[in-house]
């Protein structure tokens, strides 16, 4: 996080990942390509891979079904197709609810940042990203504190 000119000044990659997942998810990649050429991008590409791996595991606490008048917890998602690919905005499922028949766009999947791969732009990595922040129980506005950042990556190792 060195670079002189950029957003994640100051930050540690815990604070950025929070902050702008599929920034640092463009930045880490870019690391991971990168460090061989460039050995100070070792120590990143390497935080990155292990954070980003729990990052994934983050259990989708704040999520809700979407079928009209289930209460339950949002554990899956699925998306919809438009013409340029899927819609950054995925449906929330209970385990009851959702697309389970041939007829939807996309089966449902486990709520996870993993599935960022299936966006081509950066807008849409934006948009996705910031679903599955509200998800996690990370809303717009959340101060995302150095300390923050680390007791939120901490608490999912500890598997809590
Ligand atoms: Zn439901």
């Amino acid at each position: 996080m060195e670079d002189s000119k950029d957003r994640f000044k100051g930050l540690t990659v815990e604070q950025a990942l929070l902050r702008s997942p599929a920034d640092m998810y463009d930045r880490g990649r870019w690391a991971i390509r990168e460090c061989e050429n460039q050995p100070h991008l070792v120590r990143l590409a390497r935080r990155f891979q292990k954070l980003w791996e729990l990052f994934c595991q983050a259990e989708a606490a704040a999520a809700k079904c979407t079928e009209s008048g289930c209460k339950g917890a949002g554990r899956l998602m699925s998306f919809t197709r438009r013409d340029s690919g899927l819609s950054p905005r995925p449906e929330f499922w209970c385990e009851r609810h959702g697309p389970g028949d041939p007829d939807f766009d996309t089966p449902k999947m486990p709520i996870s940042i993993r599935e960022i791969w299936r966006f081509n732009t950066k807008g849409d990595r934006r948009r996705f990203a910031k679903y599955i922040r509200y998800a996690l129980g990370i809303p717009k506005g959340t101060r995302i504190t150095e300390e923050f950042a680390n007791r939120w990556f901490a608490d999912i190792e500890d598997g809590d």
